[in-house]
């Protein structure tokens, strides 16, 4: 019998973690990876947070069976991300909550569930969004369309741009997918005032607001960057979340994340969960242990929540002071452009406004990881060797 596998076409490497193998390759040792999307210590490492440690420490001692969790996964997991998410803000009878294996696995449950239950909906992206979101909405069946976001001048909201759409575009009854806070990969974000109007515009609208929220804590503050979810709960009956605490845990390899969709009764909130559950079900049966129950340990003790907040505004602060001194080191560049409006962003990522040409020239001659879009990493500078990447950039750009 011919063999099967043996026409398969090789499929496109993944754009970024290419560029991560080229640089695990690369043998310079002034090489500098801005590329990745982890977080990065002053030494470059992505670290393991302490509180993550104790709580591990603890489980080691306390954890008595490996057995199954449940569909919708952990009981006292599923509480406290409820809590970090909504607060008090929505009633808890009118919340369909369920533990899934990182962002990336929320919103792919979330997106054959619209594909399944809310036919014809359309999924709207913004323009540009993580790449990820199209492949997984495309793969969960839901038909992906886009909306304004990003202004022409590749640093700014286009507010106005992004209102047109959502009003016409879109039919009433199709999904909206928001970065909550620190838009990946722009680092541009809505003010609160911008969320009021667009949320304004998903309800009048009719659509359903699906919150991409994978990196609260990275912005302004865990409080702060719920900000825009908040308004949007308090305008819309209906919403779903995608969370995930890879970021704001460090827990990336552990799959840790949650679905949190609000129906506008509790009836509808059970028969929601009751369809989630089918969809985990044929998908990956049960959410993994570990990592879930490192977050609920954290959550649930005041000192381990204490310590996480703490490691979490280091995170955040670390980033915002690495935005600051590459701005300063730029303006010490002879005929650079201003990039004082990295200062305005939010998050890990900006874009730096380097071509894909530019971007190549940057690797090529200086070790400089770069995307092909200009997005950076900004946690993932060298802050001792700033002038050095801050020359490497203006040597591109002239
Ligand atoms: N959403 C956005 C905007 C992201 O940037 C990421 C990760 O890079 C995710 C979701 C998925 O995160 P996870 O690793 O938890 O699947």
């Amino acid at each position: 019998a011919p063999h099967r596998f043996d026409s398969i076409p090789l499929a496109p490497p993944d754009a970024i973690l290419g560029l991560t193998e080229a640089f695990a390759a690369d043998t310079r040792s002034e090489k500098m990876n801005l590329s990745v999307g982890v977080y990065k210590d002053a030494s470059g490492v992505t670290p393991i947070l302490k509180c993550v440690k104790e709580a591990e420490k603890q489980l080691i001692e306390s954890e008595k069976t490996k057995g199954y969790l449940p569909i919708n996964g952990q009981p006292d997991y599923r509480s406290q991300v409820q809590q970090l998410v909504f607060g008090d803000r929505v009633e808890s009878d009118r919340i369909a909550m369920v533990q899934a294996p990182g962002g990336t696995g929320a919103l792919r449950v979330a997106g054959e569930f619209l594909a399944r239950q809310c036919s014809p909906t359309r999924v709207f992206l913004p323009s540009p969004t993580w790449a990820n979101h199209n492949a997984i909405m495309q793969s969960a069946g839901a038909p992906v369309e886009s909306y304004t976001y990003l202004a022409d001048d590749r640093r700014s909201l286009n507010f106005e741009g992004m209102l047109s759409d959502l009003r016409d575009k879109t039919r009433p009854g199709d999904a909206v997918l928001l970065h909550a806070c620190c838009h990946n990969p722009t680092g541009v974000d809505p003010t609160a005032e911008q969320w009021q109007e667009i949320a304004r515009v998903i309800s009048s609208q009719g659509l359903i607001p699906v919150l991409d929220f994978a990196y609260q804590g990275f912005g302004d503050g865990l409080e702060a960057d719920a900000v825009g979810l908040h308004t949007v709960l308090d305008k819309c009956a209906e919403a779903i979340v995608c969370s995930s605490y890879s970021k704001n845990f460090g827990l990336y390899s552990e799959r840790v994340g949650a679905i949190g969709l609000v129906a506008s009764n509790p009836a509808a909130a059970s028969a929601s969960l009751s369809q989630l559950k089918v969809l985990v079900r044929s998908n990956y049966s049960n959410p993994p242990r570990h990592g879930a129950a490192i977050v609920a340990t954290i959550l649930a003790d005041q000192e381990l929540t204490r310590l996480w907040k703490t490691e979490l505004d280091e995170m955040r602060i670390r980033i915002t002071q690495l935005r600051e001194k590459f701005v300063e080191g730029m303006a010490k560049q002879a005929g650079a452009p201003d990039f004082s409006f990295l200062l305005k962003q939010k998050g890990m990522f900006s874009y730096s406004g380097l071509t894909a040409m530019q971007a190549d020239e940057l690797r090529t001659k200086y070790g400089v990881y770069v995307v092909g879009s200009g997005r950076i990493n900004v946690a993932g500078m060298d802050e001792d060797r700033m002038d050095w990447l801050c020359g490497a950039v203006a040597g591109v750009l002239s």
